[in-house]
């Protein structure tokens, strides 16, 4: 039986790929750093809380790490765990450094010194690109990343290809696009856009605060871009890969498709409200995901209307539902 070692489990990417393995006949183990209130709300939604063996453990202590490589003896493990909110690495720089940066490190570190056969996932990201020089970017594209998050996802994609070339290592990094679903996080402009259309339809919120309405995103869905992560892994030879959809949208063109489905205009709710520009913005992020689609047989099946629409939903559904 193969087993699945995930850290970030508690997050979106981690509860669908969870979910993926756990279809496929996997064993699954995920690390849950210590918080003050229960973070397994996204495994309670998707109904998978119970077949998954859950650790205490932190990317920040590598010996938590190798306690529960030790104890899961996994085959693969995915490596999702990271500060993952842009906005906030400016605010937590340091913190934001040492888990998105070197918590990839300690990873490898704990890989290194317990099963070096274990296969690993690095969760790599577009934002790496940031200031992009080409207008759509592949493996090839040079990073020039805008934010302390950027920066730290840098080092982590180096550090894998280090490792992997050094050590003999499998160690796979996906360079993902934005991706996105009703797990999605309330910061992230999607959901927070489908939570406010929802509130909004339903009488409980009057006007939306956004940032840059003019910036450009590579949206796809989670739960396909887990299936690549997987993919990934399968192959006969660790190696990086783009996974996006190739087409991009702004946030405007997001906020008019979501009021729409609620027969809405995004107008008469939408207000700029500078609070929420950042010191230094990724304007265009578009993605080639033709190496994927060739060497993995990847593609995106979920299309921008149909994954804002899912979202949308989903917000209406909780709202309805919430006292
Ligand atoms: P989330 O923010 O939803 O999940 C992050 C997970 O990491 C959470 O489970 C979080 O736990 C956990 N975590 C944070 N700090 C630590 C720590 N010190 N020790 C252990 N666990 C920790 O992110 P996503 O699921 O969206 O993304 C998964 C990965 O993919 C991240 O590395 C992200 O940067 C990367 N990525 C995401 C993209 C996207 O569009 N979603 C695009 C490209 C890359 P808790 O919630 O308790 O803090
Ligand atoms: P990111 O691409 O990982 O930073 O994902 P986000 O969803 O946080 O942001 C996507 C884009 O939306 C960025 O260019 C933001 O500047 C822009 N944006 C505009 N308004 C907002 C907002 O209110 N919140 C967030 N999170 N992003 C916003």
């Amino acid at each position: 039986m193969k087993s699945a070692l995930i850290t970030g489990i508690t997050g979106q990417d981690g509860a669908y790929l969870g979910k993926l393995l756990l279809e496929k006949g996997y064993r699954v183990a995920g690390i849950v750093p210590r918080r003050s209130t229960s973070s397994l709300w996204r495994l309670d939604y998707l109904d998978i809380t119970d077949e998954i063996d859950l650790m205490d453990g932190d990317i920040l202590d590598p010996a938590s790490i190798m306690r529960a490589i030790r104890a899961s003896k996994p085959t693969e493990l995915y490596h999702l765990a990271a500060q993952s909110f842009v906005a906030s690495s400016w605010n937590q720089s340091l913190l934001t450094a040492q888990s998105t940066g070197i918590g990839v490190l300690n990873v490898l570190e704990a890989i290194r010194g317990t099963n070096p056969d274990i296969r690993m996932y690095q969760a790599s990201s577009s934002e790496m690109f940031g200031k992009v020089e080409k207008s759509i970017q592949d493996e090839e594209t040079k990073f020039y990343p805008r934010s302390p998050y950027g920066v730290s996802k840098v080092f982590g994609y180096w550090m894998t290809k280090n490792f992997r070339e050094s050590f003999d290592m499998f160690a796979s990094n996906g360079i993902l696009f934005n991706h996105e679903s009703p797990l999605r996080g309330l910061e992230f402009v999607t959901r927070k856009v489908s939570h406010a259309v929802a509130r909004i339809a339903t009488g409980k919120q009057k006007e939306l605060r956004l940032g840059n309405l003019a910036a450009k995103r590579d949206w796809g869905f989670a739960g396909d871009y887990v299936e690549a992560m997987w993919l990934m892994l399968q192959q006969d030879r660790p190696d990086d890969f783009v996974v996006a959809t190739g087409r991009t949208e702004t946030v405007e063109e997001l906020c008019r498709v979501a009021f729409d489905y609620v027969g809405l205009n995004y107008k008469d709710y939408v207000v700029v409200d500078p609070k929420f520009y950042r010191p230094a913005e990724v304007d265009l992020l578009l993605g080639n995901p033709e190496k994927a689609k060739r060497q993995l047989g990847w593609t995106t099946k979920t299309s921008f209307e149909q994954l804002v629409h899912m979202m949308v939903e989903a917000d209406i559904v909780r709202e309805r539902l919430a006292p």
